[in-house]
């Protein structure tokens, strides 16, 4: 189980001094973000003067917008190399997945789309170091449903020999619902696991 990013404390390093200064003097600061106005808060790790409005609570106290970005980071932005190699590595499993459920378990795809779901999640989330980018769910969505096209295809070419698009289409319009549910619930349970 992944830590979750509140948890992530790796980034975080001891002694980073006090979460907060309040100055007992008047007020004198202004704002970095806000010219003009006073306040008498600063950030805790860089030190810049902030108001109310600015404050960012991270699990170590307050910070400025950009002291929290800079922690944020490592985990919520992936970069595309990362998320082309999590979206393969998360096709191969739902592809793989889904053509032996459609060929040896068909009657109990929509069952079985629960744990092909939360294996492709895991996938993504183990081929992009345990990355939480939104980027991931979008490509555990299409992993999840090109998988189970591309399932659906092959399944289909065994069972009559031949494939064509007319043919593919027939099926999936025959089996509209549960490949609705199937991809559905697949894609829910995947982008559980990116949370
Ligand atoms: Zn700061
Ligand atoms: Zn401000």
């Amino acid at each position: 189980m992944p830590l979750s990013p509140m948890l992530d404390l790796g980034v975080y390093r001891q002694g980073d001094g006090p979460t907060m200064v309040q100055d007992t003097s008047p007020p004198t600061l202004e704002c970095a973000f806000h010219p003009g106005r006073e306040t008498s808060l600063r950030c805790g790790r860089c030190g810049k003067p902030i108001c109310v409005k600015c404050i960012v609570q991270t699990p170590v106290g307050a910070r400025c917008k950009e002291c929290a970005q800079v922690r944020a980071l490592p985990t919520y932005r992936a970069d595309p190399l990362t998320v082309a190699r999590a979206g393969i590595a998360g096709l191969i499993v739902s592809a793989v997945g889904f053509t032996l459920v459609f060929i040896f378990f068909r009657a109990f795809s929509m069952w079985l789309s629960i744990p092909i779901g939360l294996a492709v999640g895991e996938a993504i989330s183990f081929g992009s170091n345990r990355k939480r980018a939104h980027s991931l769910q979008t490509t555990a969505a299409a992993a999840v449903v090109i998988g189970a096209l591309l399932a659906e295809t092959v399944q289909l070419y065994l069972r009559v020999g031949y494939v064509s698009v007319a043919l593919v289409g027939r099926v999936l319009i025959a089996d509209l619902l549960t490949l609705a549910i199937v991809a559905v619930l697949g894609t829910a349970l995947a982008i559980s696991r990116l949370r």
